[in-house]
């Protein structure tokens, strides 16, 4: 199939019913991940008021199917507990995003994590982390504890857990490994998320403004070498296709300035433990949020199973992947009759290209942005939260005239509006 949007389905969500909320309890960490782009201890723990406010904000205006639980680290607030069951009496499902260090030699707490409500994981492990115990280790020396945090999710059981990776031009080689560890474990791991790195310039051709006023940005994203930052969802996704037949992709979200970007870039792979047979098609992943909007009054983006019953292959009638993946699935079976008892299990993988700057200073970023979170009861992107909690506004980007011998006036550049205060 060739990438083009015209074969894929576009996400439904947008800033006002979408199914992904995106809270951050705390801005303490217990590690520091290079790509991090969040300044850490600026503000520490927030109460548990503040979050209960955030949390009901984002169920009454962005009709939340899940609240994704991230910070700095989750689960070192002292009142996860309480914020996972106040998130799961509002009806909507609490997803903890965690390095894990927390967690890695204490069942117990996984236990109460998941008797409080947690519906599951994503882990975040790379090379990049300065992880205790774990530093300088390399991606494939990481693959221990990858499968120690699976293997552990799975024996407690009824759980979520995907792995999320930053990545960087200089680990990009290494994402099929990650693919044929997450298919080897399909039956534990549920999904994959693949993240594009991203930081903008400190010096060179833009100068920016906060509020109109002149400033010398100071959030973690901006360097002086931005010479890693280029990779888009395309380069993950063809780096995947050159090593995975099965693998194909079927939804997506676009830019927010531009036409031709693929922002996140969505796939739903079905296989056994055995073999991975292919990936639905963009049908039937337009059927998925459909029904679930029309059945919750939300869309969908997490659901704890991973089974899929073999009558699902019916789906082939309408849709190109599942029939494929139905041939395949059926043809082995033929050469290999115990796979007929074999559970089939769909595994995700998403990549997420973030914002990019453009030559003209607008800063493009994902359509509909999923990851949207609370600042002073606005919804601002996440990625650029550190903006509003240093400037109190979206810094704008001014080209600067000797890149382009035009003097260019602030008020003339068309920035995306901050999230207006809805409903205030
Ligand atoms: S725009 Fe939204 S979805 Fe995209 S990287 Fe930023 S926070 Fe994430």
């Amino acid at each position: 199939m060739q990438l083009s949007k015209r074969n894929l389905y576009r996400f439904p969500w947008s800033g006002n019913d979408n199914p992904i909320g995106w809270l951050e309890v705390t801005d303490k960490c217990n590690t520091y991940c290079r790509g991090c782009y969040r300044i850490n201890g600026m503000q520490g723990h927030k109460s548990l008021e503040q979050i209960k406010d955030e949390v009901a904000l984002l169920k009454k205006w962005r009709n939340c199917d899940n609240i994704s639980i991230a910070g700095g680290e989750p689960l070192i607030h002292p009142d996860i507990l309480e914020i996972i069951a106040y998130i799961r009496s509002l009806k909507m499902k609490p997803l903890i995003l965690t390095n894990g260090i927390r967690l890695e030699n204490d069942r117990p707490f996984l236990m109460e994590l998941k008797k409080a409500g947690v519906i599951g994981f994503t882990f975040h492990i790379d090379s990049e982390q300065n992880r205790p115990h774990w530093k300088g280790k390399t991606e494939f020396e990481l693959f221990e504890l990858r499968q120690h945090f699976a293997d552990m999710v799975h024996s407690v059981g009824g759980l979520f857990a995907s792995f999320g990776m930053t990545v960087y031009p200089g680990n990009l080689d290494f994402v099929p490994e990650m693919v044929k560890w997450a298919n080897r474990n399909v039956d534990r791991v549920h999904g994959l998320v693949l993240i594009g790195f991203r930081n903008a310039a400190m010096e060179g051709d833009y100068d920016y403004y906060a509020d109109g006023k002149p400033i010398a940005p100071e959030t973690s994203y901006f360097t002086d070498n931005t010479a890693e930052s280029y990779l888009t969802s395309t380069d993950v996704y063809n780096k995947i296709k050159e090593h995975f037949p099965h693998y194909e992709t079927s939804a997506y979200m676009g830019g927010s300035q531009t036409h031709d970007k693929l922002t996140w870039l969505v796939s739903a792979q079905l296989g056994t433990k055995h073999k991975m047979y292919g990936s639905v098609g963009a049908k039937v992943m337009e059927l998925f949020q459909t029904i679930h909007h029309l059945r919750y009054g939300t869309y969908v983006i997490y659901s704890p199973s991973n089974k899929i019953p073999k009558i699902a292959f019916l789906l082939g009638m309408f849709d190109k992947g599942v029939r494929a993946t139905s041939g395949k699935f059926w043809r082995e079976v033929v050469r290999r009759p115990t796979e007929l008892f074999k559970p089939i299990y769909v595994q995700s993988i998403g990549i997420i290209q973030g914002p990019d700057l453009m030559e003209d200073g607008r800063v493009d970023m994902c359509e509909s942005c999923p990851d949207m979170t609370v600042w002073d009861g606005k919804l601002v992107h996440s990625c650029r939260m550190d903006e509003w909690r240093l400037y109190g506004s979206y810094l704008v980007a001014q080209p600067r005239e000797a890149a382009n011998g035009k003097v260019i006036s602030p008020e003339s550049i068309p920035v995306a509006e901050p999230a207006e205060t809805i409903g205030k």
